[in-house]
């Protein structure tokens, strides 16, 4: 099991796996996980899913979405939109 891994971003720090809240705009609507766990790399902030994860948000998400999208966020972009939705749940 691979524990850390050189960033693919930054060529620099090391992505580890941590546990965070894994937020992301997905569609129109917001996608908020608890307690995800998340390759975080010490030196530039990038984020990836490791593909247990990401398989298994694939499997509660709508396939059809690029789920490339998912693991390259971009720390530097702090655009967020927040939208009114009707509460789920
Ligand atoms: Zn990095």
């Amino acid at each position: 099991m691979i524990e850390s891994f050189e960033c693919p971003h930054c060529m620099v720090g090391r992505c580890r796996l941590t546990h965070q809240t894994f937020t992301c705009l997905y569609g129109n609507r917001i996608f908020c996980a608890p307690n995800t766990e998340i390759y975080s790399c010490d030196m530039c902030g990038y984020q990836e899913l490791p593909h247990r994860v990401l398989s298994l948000y694939d499997n509660l998400l709508k396939p059809s979405h690029d789920v490339a999208s998912l693991i390259s966020s971009k720390p530097a972009d702090n655009k967020t939109h927040f939208k009114k939705s009707s509460r789920v749940g």
